[in-house]
């Protein structure tokens, strides 16, 4: 009988198949979270005032990249999309198209009273919630404005969400 190894079948799914296994094993997958929860990239949307609050969040005081928070300007390469305020409309569908182009895993802050209950524009016939974008979000942030102090909680809480899978409490 020969010593060579007969490999049968599609070796390279097989590996495919392998590494996907590997990553999703606990101490890895820990791993990955814990780099994913410190390296959110938000692609620049401003969709409204609120944005001024993020900008001031991003800024030397509050210095976001403290938090592995890196405003980025493509959206191929981000995986937080921050909606800042009151969305339009049409503000809502290119927020839509920039989640759809973001890669896997990615995630949603919803910050600012108009983007949660409409705010000051509640009766407007043109503003959209960010809850009927058609996109998940994963934390609502109220306030008007909201302050950077609360947007450093939400990335707080976010990153905690990452890290234990979906829960904030643990
Ligand atoms: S919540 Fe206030 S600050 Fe934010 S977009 Fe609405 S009006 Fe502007």
């Amino acid at each position: 009988m020969s010593d060579e190894t007969i490999l049968v079948g599609d070796v390279r799914e097989s590996a495919k198949k392998a590494a996907q296994w590997l990553v999703n094993r606990k101490p890895i997958k820990n791993l990955i979270d814990w780099g994913v929860s410190f390296s959110l990239w938000p692609p620049h949307l401003t969709t409204s005032c609120c944005g001024t609050e993020f900008g001031a969040f991003a800024a030397a005081r509050f210095d976001s990249e403290r938090f592995g928070v890196l405003p980025f300007s493509s959206a191929r390469q981000a995986n937080l999309l921050v909606i800042e305020g009151t969305m339009t409309r049409k503000m809502a569908r290119a927020a839509k198209i920039v989640y759809e182009q973001m890669p896997e895993p990615k995630f949603v802050i919803a910050m600012g009273a108009c983007s949660l209950e409409g705010g000051i524009f509640w009766n407007s016939y043109n503003t959209v919630l960010a809850s009927d974008v058609g996109i998940p979000v994963d934390i609502y942030l109220p306030g008007c404005p909201t302050r950077p102090e609360a947007i450093a909680r939400a990335i707080l809480m976010l990153q905690k969400k990452i890290r234990n899978q979906g829960t904030i409490s643990k």
